[in-house]
């Protein structure tokens, strides 16, 4: 992708899953990524391992925590000197039916999901408004952005505020040089979905909501982030991008139901 080559990229929850995948895409395009982790420190080596080529660090820090935030950004600047594009990946989601939802769950949920993205885009902002050159922020939302999912409120509702996040973030700055778009992907397969991709019976239940019939790979929502961070996309900003297999095309429409055809 044009204008990435020796980009220097943060991605947060970059242990496993669709941030583990983003890293090693990043580095496949020529950047130099630093590899956040709140606690799974072998999954992020497993990153730094496999992420080739490139000069790429690992650092630990809870996106929830004001300090650790502070001194995830501290380290990737001493070790890079410069950064470029931050993604703001990682997230939680606490199932419960609503009535019995725990308000310490609750409030963690919205802790990682969007302080985090708040407190690190404010970090990156300071850092891109300190410098020429302006810079990229990319949200991993989800398709339940739009689409409510019941027994997932807390998650939900924090999909639905990256919204505002990422286009009231995109208008402040739009004049300075950087972009903030997101990213809406539907199933895919990766550790936050172990309750059903390791059984045959229960994927094959999912797939049957998916228009294009199969969950994604998370090698696949990585290559929109790296367009959405390219030069290629460098007229977009405000906006997500719906990587979902026509999962947010109301699937219910497939027959004419409602027409009584
Ligand atoms: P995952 O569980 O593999 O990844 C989540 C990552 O976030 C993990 O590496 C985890 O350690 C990290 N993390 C959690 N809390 C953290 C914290 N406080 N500080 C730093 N890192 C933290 O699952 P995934 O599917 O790769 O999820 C990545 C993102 O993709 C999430 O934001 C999720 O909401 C979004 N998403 C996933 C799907 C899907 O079907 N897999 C669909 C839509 C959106």
């Amino acid at each position: 992708m044009e204008g990435l080559k020796n980009k220097h990229v943060l991605v947060t929850g970059a242990s496993s899953g669709i941030g583990q995948a983003i890293a090693l895409r990043f580095a496949r395009e020529g950047c130099n990524v630093a590899i956040n982790y709140r606690s799974d420190r072998k999954g992020a080596e497993q990153t730094l391992k496999s992420a080739r080529p490139g000069r790429h660090v690992i650092i630990q820090a809870d996106v929830s925590r004001e300090e650790d935030v502070t001194r995830m950004f501290a380290e990737a600047l001493s070790a890079f000197s410069r950064l470029d594009i931050l993604i703001n990946n990682a997230g939680i989601q606490k199932p419960s039916p609503s009535e019995d939802l725990d308000a310490a769950d609750y409030d963690r949920v919205l802790d990682v999901n969007l302080r985090g993205p708040f407190l690190c885009s404010r970090e990156a902002i300071r850092h891109f408004l300190s410098r020429p050159g302006g810079g990229v922020i990319l949200n991993n939302s989800s398709v339940h952005q739009i689409i409510p999912k019941p027994k997932y409120l807390s998650y939900s509702i924090t999909k639905g505020g990256l919204d505002n996040l990422t286009r009231t973030l995109a208008l402040e700055y739009a004049g300075r040089g950087i972009r903030v778009n997101a990213v809406g992907p539907g199933a895919v397969i990766t550790p936050i979905n172990n309750a059903w991709i390791h059984d045959p019976k229960a994927k094959a239940e999912v797939e049957s909501h998916i228009p294009m019939g199969r969950a994604a790979s998370a090698g696949e929502i990585a290559s929109v982030f790296a367009f959405l961070a390219s030069d290629e996309a460098s007229y977009i900003t405000g906006q997500t991008l719906y990587a979902c297999g026509g999962l947010t095309l109301y699937p219910e429409f497939r027959t004419a139901w409602s027409s009584g055809e």
